[in-house]
C-alpha cells in the first residue's frame, strides 16, 4: 500500500504528472466518469510534489497520527522525537502542543536537533578519514528513494551516515536507555519509508506529520495541559533543516570551509543535479543536500 493516493476529486488534468520526477509513478485509468490519474506505489517516492501541484485536492497521503493516538489511549509507552522544523513552523504553539501530548501520556520528548549534531559529527569524521568528496547526504528519504529506484549507480555516492532522525532514535535507545516506542513528529510524508526500511526497523513506530498532528490536536482539545518543552540540550542542530544548514553546521563544528563546492537542496537536487548524474562526475568537494 502506497503513501500517496488519488481520491474521487480527480478530473484527469495531468498536472501531477508534470510535477513528478518519477517516470511511470502516475498511471491513467479509465473510469465511468472519465480518465483519472492514480499512483503506482512501486514507482512513487512519496516526495509530495503532486500534492502541491494538484489544484483539485485530489491527492492525499497517509501517516500514523490516528494509530499513534489510538495506541497512546490504550496505555502504550511512547516517546516522541521532534524535527527541529516543528518549532520553526509553530513557534508560538510548540510548548502548547508538546504539553497536550504530555498530558495524553507521551513519556519523553527528544529534539532531533540533538541527532543533527551527531549526524554532523559523523560527516566530519567520515569525510576527514575517507576523503569522501562528491557525495550525497541522505536526510531526505525522497532523494534516497529516487536513487534506489532510478539511479542505483549513485548508491556508492550516498553518505554512509544516518539522518538526524535515525541518529536521535539510535542515541535515545542505546544511550538514554529509552525502550518505549518512538513517534517522529515529522515534516515529511516520505519519512515513513525511511522508518520502515529493513535497515532501520525497530527504532521508530510512527510518522506524525505536522499538519495531521496539529489538526488532530485542534480537533481533540486536552483539558488541563501545561506547556512543555523538549528535554535535552543540543548545539547547532536546530539550523539543520534550513537551506544550507548542514554546510553551516559542518563549518561551525569543524572550523573549516572544507565543503566549498556546490550545495543543492533536495528538490533541485533530484530534478537537475542527481538526475543529470553530475554528482558522479564531480571532482571537487561537493555534498548534495
Ligand atoms: S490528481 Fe490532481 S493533478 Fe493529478 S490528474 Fe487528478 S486532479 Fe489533476
Ligand atoms: S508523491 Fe512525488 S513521486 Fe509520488 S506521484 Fe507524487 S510527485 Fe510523483
Amino acid at each position: 500500500m502506497g503513501l500517496i493516493k488519488t481520491n474521487d476529486k480527480c478530473i484527469g488534468c495531468n498536472k501531477c504528472i508534470r510535477a513528478c520526477s518519477c517516470i511511470g509513478a502516475n498511471v491513467a485509468r479509465e473510469k465511468e466518469r472519465g480518465n483519472i490519474i492514480e499512483v503506482d506505489p512501486k514507482k512513487c517516492i512519496a516526495c509530495g510534489a503532486c500534492l502541491d501541484a494538484c489544484e483539485h485536492g485530489a491527492r492525499e497521503y497517509e501517516d500514523d497520527v490516528e494509530k499513534f493516538f489510538e495506541d497512546l489511549s490504550k496505555g502504550q509507552k511512547i516517546s516522541v522525537i521532534i524535527a527541529p522544523a516543528f518549532l520553526a513552523n509553530y513557534p508560538r504553539d510548540y510548548g502548547k502542543y508538546l504539553g497536550m501530548l504530555k498530558k495524553l501520556g507521551v513519556h519523553r520528548f527528544i529534539s532531533v536537533s540533538f541527532g543533527a549534531d551527531i549526524t554532523t559529527w559523523a560527516y566530519i569524521k567520515y569525510i576527514t578519514e575517507h576523503k569522501f568528496y562528491g557525495g550525497i547526504s541522505q536526510p531526505c528519504p525522497a532523494v534516497v528513494g529516487y536513487i534506489e529506484r532510478y539511479l542505483p549507480e549513485l548508491l556508492p555516492k550516498l553518505m554512509p551516515v544516518h539522518s538526524p532522525m535515525m541518529c536521535t532514535a539510535v542515541y535515545a535507545r542505546k544511550y538514554l536507555k529509552i525502550n518505549d516506542k518512538f513517534a517522529f513528529i515529522s515534516p515529511c510524508i516520505a519519512k515513513k519509508n525511511e522508518i520502515d526500511d529493513p535497515n532501520n526497523q525497530g527504532y521508530i513506530a510512527y510518522n506524525l506529520t505536522f499538519s495531521k498532528l496539529v489538526a488532530y490536536l485542534k480537533a481533540h482539545p486536552v483539558n488541563g495541559a501545561q506547556p512543555y518543552t523538549d528535554e535535552i540540550e543540543y548545539g547547532l542542530g536546530s539550523i539543520y533543516p534550513m537551506p544550507g544548514g548542514l554546510k553551516e553546521m559542518y563549518t561551525g563544528f569543524s572550523g573549516k570551509m572544507l565543503l566549498s563546492g556546490r550545495w543543492k537542496e533536495s528538490t533541485t537536487c533530484m530534478n537537475t543535479f542527481v538526475a543529470t548524474k553530475t554528482v558522479s562526475r564531480t571532482a571537487g568537494p561537493t555534498i548534495c543536500l
